[in-house]
């Protein structure tokens, strides 16, 4: 597959006069080239399925036996054989027996009888009809009954939940605790599973120190590589850190070729734009699989993008709020993606009305950050956090979602319907 050079001319139809500069990858475009040049992880292992929530399912699993496994009673009440329904009036019959969950009932009845019988409990042999407690008349041993009531109801038929040999769950299925309880239902105890995606991390920059160095007024604390770290911080994930990586090709290129010996995928931030220490593009460049995009997003323009040996290289911006966009917007599906994961979407994109007026010119998606609320009357809408420079990292702290404004949108007028996609399913 050939990935877009940063040279590659994508043509757009801007509605509006005021246009960004041209030339830059639509993000549709860039994510469509990311997802087809990703390789997909075929290795599995084998676990106790307490341990595989938040995990992929790599296999196909089928019902060992019917669920439930025997027709059985819905509620509590009494037993009977319809026979027995009067047509018009009331009945009244004896009650011979008990039946609970987990302890049958033995006796056969005769016409005329009935099993008192609780919720779960084995249908008696000689029944089919259960009428609840609540619509009868006990007296002493028996009960009367009046003719508003079927054939049939109040019982749970074996298999109507699952049928024997039935497949439930297929490869693929990000696993919920539904998927957990499923299983223990049929009592499987252990199943495979796509193995963790190994992901390195790493910051570069000179000015950038890790927490506990000492501060000077021309350095900074490396913030990228803890929101990295806490957005893969997910169980189908085992993270690398590969620390803070000094401006130069060198450094860069022995860092980034180690990791790729043991990670899926190699994440960088800073110094892929074009300043003089912007050294990721030389430091790849023999690499030969690793390209430069300018992608038409802001914030997150700058992206590189291809391989070192076997890992996935996604060199992220240096700006903080520019590396959480292009993580959740881009690095998010790809991984998703190379775990197989086929029926979970990354995040629903749901649209809201804005409170606000957002200046926007088209020929860029632009990803402010948002505050979605619910009015008292229950409908929501969303504003924005305010400034939203791309090293305003506060935005993203203070945001609960994402407002997205598509490539060809113009400004926004408060009242309008714009797309909104909320961080609960993201993060
Ligand atoms: P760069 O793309 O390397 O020029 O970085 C763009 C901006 O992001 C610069 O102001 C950097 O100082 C800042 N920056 C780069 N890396 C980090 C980091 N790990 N944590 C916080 N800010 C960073
Ligand atoms: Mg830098």
């Amino acid at each position: 597959m050939s990935i877009p050079s940063n040279n590659t001319i994508i043509s757009t139809q801007p509605s509006c006069n005021d246009i960004y500069e041209s030339g830059l990858l639509p993000v549709e475009q860039a994510l469509k080239h990311i997802l087809s040049a990703l390789p997909c992880l075929a290795d599995y292992e084998t676990l106790n399925i307490e341990q595989t929530k938040g995990r992929t399912l790599s296999q196909i699993i089928k019902a060992p036996f019917n669920v439930p496994p025997h027709n059985n009673s819905a509620v509590d009440g009494y037993a009977l054989n319809s026979t027995d329904l009067p047509d018009k009036d009331v009945a009244l019959l004896s009650v011979t027996g008990t039946a609970y969950a987990g302890k049958p009932c033995c006796s056969s009845i005769n016409p005329g009888e009935c099993i008192r019988i609780m919720t779960g409990a084995v249908i008696p042999s000689g029944t089919d009809t259960v009428i609840m407690q609540e619509h009868v008349k006990l007296d002493n041993s028996t009960i009367t009954i009046d003719s508003r009531h079927q054939k049939g109801q109040n019982i749970r038929l074996a298999g109507e939940d699952i049928q024997q040999g039935e497949s439930i769950l297929f490869p693929g299925k990000f696993i919920t605790p539904a998927d957990i309880g499923l299983m223990a239902s049929l009592g499987i105890s252990e199943i495979k599973i796509q193995r963790k995606l190994r992901v390195a991390i790493a910051s570069t920059g000179n000015e950038v120190i890790s927490i506990g160095d000492t501060h000077s007024p021309s350095t900074i604390y490396d913030s990228n590589r803890y929101s990295l770290y806490a957005a893969l911080q997910r169980p189908d994930i085992e993270i690398i850190n590969l620390g803070i990586l000094e401006d130069s090709p060198e450094a860069l290129l022995d860092s980034f070729k180690q990791a790729s010996q043991t990670a899926d995928m190699i994440i960088s931030s800073g110094g892929v734009s074009v300043g003089d220490a912007d050294h990721t593009k030389t430091a790849l460049q023999q690499s030969g699989h690793v390209d430069f995009w300018k992608i038409a997003i802001k914030p997150g323009r700058p992206l590189a993008f291809g391989h070192i040996d076997n890992s996935v290289f996604f060199g992220l911006p240096g700006n903080p709020v520019a590396v959480m966009v292009s993580f959740y917007q881009f690095v998010l599906p790809a991984l998703e993606h190379m775990m197989g994961i086929k029926d979970k979407v990354c995040a629903p994109k749901i649209q809201v009305k804005t409170i606000e007026n957002i200046r926007k010119k088209p020929g860029r998606t632009e990803v402010v950050r948002g505050i979605l609320q619910q009015k008292s009357e229950g409908t929501w809408t969303v504003k924005t956090t305010g400034k939203q420079g791309s090293g305003i990292l506060r935005s993203m702290s203070l945001a609960n979602a994402f407002i997205i404004l598509e490539h060809d949108r113009c400004s926004v007028k408060a009242g309008e319907l714009v797309t909104v996609q909320p961080f609960s399913g993201l993060f």
